[in-house]
């Protein structure tokens, strides 16, 4: 199957092109330039992660040549899983999809993990090492950093905003060594999205160096965040002849447009809720249908503190107005306020113990008409696991948070990395030097 740019519908690039990519030439994204027939789903019902994300994913590898390669990919990526536990109490059916299992306790390990099994096992002619450039809000660069360490032929750099991120993130940015490198930049996430952007417009870099992205604006991490809610909502249909529907925290709206393409794909899946914070620019958007993107807010969902988020091209080219894009999906806006109250309310009265950005959503769906819960089993997307954010949760639910064992490896880690600008010449000096 062939890519297009959000920018330009009729671009044609093969899945391994924009995988290399990162961002298309134009600046735009890469979306599938078509969806496969819904007719090739009929049938498919739950089975094992791997299995499954190699079923759904294989059109889109069609005619490359790492489709024979898909079912090892996916093996690699999926080597943990995703389980969807029922929550207990009161009368609606609901379920908390776990994605927080991997090396680094986010759901971006699925993304990093499956773009790196991919990189790798594409052959590139030159044998340069490819520039893997990463902006991170917090635990997208640890993700990355975790797959992509002491895999020969790549070399990863991580630009995080400095001071922003928790205590426990900075550990995971700045452990590796080896081919890992992180700067702090004195700035937003959203400056540290922009360098990234500039660092691949530029003429001086595009010459000298390959450059690939692995942020959520590579298609790569996108695909294979299908399976999951994929996996979720066919074990729902089969258990219960029901529709999933999704509330998912959201930021740069990554998990947002693989939820969207996951119903696209065909999968039962009736309604999309997304959670942001205080970084209101889409949840605006739908209300008004004027796009305003502002500088990022610091909140204590940091990992969604995106005030211009990348992907929304990819949800405006697959609903092409804004009419269409209300009725396809929802999102709210909740406060610190209301995520502290959600951490402490969600333990109380319902023995769960989540993290700053799913208890966002748990805030929203709480705040869903009763009429909006009847009809299809909601899911919470839990993003992160709750050690990650161990300062802001333990004194609301007033108890100690068991870590993952994966977590010893982080908490002794040297607290070093190098601080730069906001402006490109720092950055483009310092990825040439080395
Ligand atoms: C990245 C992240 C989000 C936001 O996901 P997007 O795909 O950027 O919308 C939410 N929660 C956690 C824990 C994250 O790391």
């Amino acid at each position: 199957m062939n890519f297009c740019s959000t920018r330009d519908p009729q671009m044609r690039v093969p899945l391994s092109r924009a995988l290399q990519d990162g961002m298309a030439p134009d600046g735009g994204l890469y979306v599938p330039a078509a969806w496969p027939a819904q007719e090739a789903l009929a049938g498919a019902g739950p089975a094992a992660l791997d299995l499954l994300a190699a079923r759904l994913l294989a059109p889109f590898f069609d005619g490359e040549a790492l489709a024979a390669q898909l079912p090892a990919v996916a093996a690699e990526a999926f080597n943990f899983p995703a389980p969807l536990t029922p929550v207990a109490g009161g009368a609606e059916r609901l379920s908390v999809l776990e994605l927080y299992h991997g090396p680094t306790a986010a759901f971006k390990d699925f993304g990093a993990r499956f773009l790196a099994a991919c990189l790798a096992r594409i052959a590139r002619p030159d044998r340069a090492e490819l520039n893997i450039l990463v902006a991170t809000s917090g635990d997208t660069g640890g993700a990355v950093a975790a797959a992509f360490h002491g895999r020969p032929g790549f070399r990863v750099v991580l630009l995080y905003p400095a001071g922003r991120i928790s205590a426990l993130q900075l550990r995971q940015l700045c452990c590796w060594g080896g081919n890992v490198r992180s700067y702090g930049v004195r700035g937003s996430f959203d400056d540290c999205q922009r360098l990234v952007k500039e660092a691949f417009r530029d003429r001086q870099l595009r010459g000298a160096l390959p450059m690939s992205s692995a942020n959520s604006i590579n298609i790569g991490r996108l695909l294979p965040q299908i399976a999951y809610f994929a996996s979720a909502s066919l074990g729902i249909r089969a258990a219960e002849g029901v529709n999933a529907s999704f509330v998912i925290p959201s930021g740069n709206l990554g998990q947002a447009v693989a939820c969207a393409w996951a119903r696209q794909l065909g999968l039962p899946i009736s309604e999309i809720l997304l959670a942001h914070n205080a970084n209101r620019t889409f949840p605006d958007f739908l209300s008004d249908g004027r796009w305003r993107p502002r500088p990022a807010i610091a909140t204590i969902a940091s990992a969604m503190d995106v005030g211009d988020p990348g992907n929304f091209e990819r949800l405006s080219s697959l609903y092409r107005d804004h009419e269409t894009m209300r009725t396809r999906i929802r999102a709210v806006s909740v406060s610190d306020e209301a995520i502290r109250s959600s951490i402490s309310s969600e333990y109380r009265q319902a023995g769960l113990v989540l993290c700053p950005h799913t208890a966002a959503a748990a805030h929203a769906y709480r705040m869903l008409p009763d009429s909006a819960k009847r009809d299809s089993h909601w899911v919470l997307a839990a993003t992160a696991h709750p050690a990650k954010f161990q300062e802001t949760v333990e004194p609301l639910v007033d108890k100690t948070i068991i870590p993952p064992a994966a977590f010893a490896r982080w908490r002794g880690a040297p607290l070093e990395a190098e601080e730069i600008g906001c402006d490109l010449d720092g950055f483009r000096a310092r990825l040439l030097a080395a």
